[in-house]
């Protein structure tokens, strides 16, 4: 039987740090703040909404939401990003992607000033992923990964770390900060040859794919450490993973749920970003 990486462990140790930046800054008179927007209401949008909602809150972080019509137009969109660049009670934005079709992300990305982007929407932040500077908000999934292996003490340095995926959010940021923690990074995508026998070889595994339950027996080997990524609609409409847990778990070490896994705790680390946000402006940092 595997270990299970459950999320919630790294959120308990993670709300612990938070609620004390929390507790400075309010003593120094600022109430930390983080604006969402939304274009529509999308059901996955809502409920990562609902659950960022409520993690804040128990964090004493206040959020707003911002819904703005799904058909709104280019101008208008960038209009709402300067305002919020401009408004000093807010710390953090969060946009909601991908945006509705008229709008075009590769304009709209350079418009959200780096220093309120806590999802790496702006390639300032994303650029720093790749540079390993640590001054910028990196995307919060592949951070709420790096946090996870750091809490269960998952050594990295030297390790063989292989990563279904290569997206900008996740893929290609995450195989960056695991190489900066000195791994050896294999990306494989969709085009990879044999990709069970490659993902076998892996020390590490991290499935990014989105694709439910793809990863099963036939991708692991014995002793592995495998971190489920994905979230998708099960065929029986319950919530799964990438990874087939049923036949995945009997034969690695340690393995992450899904739901349960790195999901909950990349809202910790959108949290953490509005803090550190906050910190940096306060000069408390
Ligand atoms: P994308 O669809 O943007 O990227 C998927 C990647 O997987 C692509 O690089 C694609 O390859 C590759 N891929 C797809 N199918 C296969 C296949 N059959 N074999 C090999 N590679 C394949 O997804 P995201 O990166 O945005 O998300 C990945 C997963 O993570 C999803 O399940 C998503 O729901 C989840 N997610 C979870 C978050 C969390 O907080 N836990 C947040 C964000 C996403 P190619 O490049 O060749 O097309």
């Amino acid at each position: 039987m595997a270990e299970l990486l459950k999320g919630k462990e790294p959120v308990a140790a993670m709300k612990e740090r938070l609620t004390a930046q929390v507790a400075r800054l309010k003593q120094a008179g600022v109430h930390p703040k983080m604006t969402i927007v939304r274009c529509g209401a999308r059901p996955d949008d809502l409920s990562y909404e609902t659950g960022a909602i409520k993690r804040f809150s128990g964090l004493g972080v206040d959020v707003e939401v911002k819904e703005l019509p799904v058909d709104i137009d280019q101008q208008a969109f960038a209009a709402q990003i300067e305002a919020l660049n401009q408004d000093d009670s807010v710390h953090g934005v969060l946009i909601f992607r991908p945006l509705p079709r008229q709008l075009d992300e590769s304009v709209l990305k350079y418009v959200l000033s780096p220093e309120k982007d806590m999802d790496a929407m702006n390639p300032d932040n994303l650029a720093k992923v790749f540079a390993a500077d640590p001054s910028g908000y990196p995307p919060c999934t592949p951070e709420a990964v790096m946090e996870l292996l750091d809490h269960y003490q998952v050594e990295l340095a030297g390790k063989n770390v292989v990563i279904l995926g290569r997206s900008m959010v996740v893929g290609r940021p995450l195989a960056m900060m695991m190489l900066a923690k000195n791994a050896t990074v294999t990306i494989c995508h969709s085009k990879t040859q044999n990709l069970p026998a490659v993902a076998q070889q892996a020390d590490i595994l991290v499935a990014c794919v989105g694709q439910a339950k793809m990863v099963n027996a036939e991708y692991v080997s014995p002793g592995q450490v495998v971190i489920d990524v994905g979230i998708n609609m099960g065929e029986d409409g319950k919530l799964c993973g990438d990874v087939d847990f049923e036949t995945v778990e009997p034969i690695v070490a340690r393995v992450t749920p899904a739901p349960g896994g790195v999901g909950s705790v990349t809202t910790s680390c959108l949290a953490a970003h509005v803090l550190r946000a906050a910190m940096k402006r306060a000069g408390l940092e």
